[in-house]
């Protein structure tokens, strides 16, 4: 009578045979393709220098181009709020010497200034009526810094 291993428990690697085809679910990594660092891709809105090697950050850009309601009359910085823009022309060295509310009512006319309140009366003085609407005179302004499409196309822009 032969004994075997005498208590000793005799650890068995799990063999792996047909029958214990265990699925391991535990696969599902992503796998993200490298970005290659050769590629720049460039947005291509004018005055824009705006580059990167990811393709998502250029669609994000380039949608905040075209959905921001106001835009920078000089460059191509945009934003939803309409102080923002000011702020930005004042501040922005890019803009020395530049004001924030430049008139392009009339061709010849090259009043521009950094006051909204100066500019309105202005407007009103030169331009329009004493008694226009606040309303109306409010709309003047935001029009110069509407972010409007850059191609000139566009058959509902008349
Ligand atoms: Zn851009
Ligand atoms: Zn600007
Ligand atoms: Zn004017």
């Amino acid at each position: 009578m032969i004994l075997s291993a005498n208590g000793t428990p005799i650890e068995v690697a799990p063999t792996p045979g047909p029958s214990t085809s265990v699925t391991t679910s535990n696969t599902s990594f992503s796998y993200c393709p490298q970005v290659s660092g050769d590629e720049v891709l460039k947005c291509s809105f004018p005055h824009c220098s705006f580059t990167t090697n990811n393709k998502q950050k250029l669609e994000f850009h380039i949608s905040a181009h075209t959905n921001s309601k106001y835009k920078c009359p000089y460059c191509a910085y945009v934003g939803n709020i309409l102080t923002d823009i000011y702020r930005h022309i004042k501040k922005s060295t890019k803009h020395d010497g530049k004001k924030v509310f430049e008139c392009k009512i009339h061709q010849k006319c090259d009043f521009a200034i950094d006051c909204e309140k100066s500019f309105k009366e202005h407007l009103r003085l030169k331009h329009f009526r004493e008694d226009t609407p606040e309303k109306y005179i409010d709309g003047i302004v935001e029009d110069l810094f509407l972010n409007k499409p850059t191609n000139g196309d566009d058959p509902n822009n008349k």
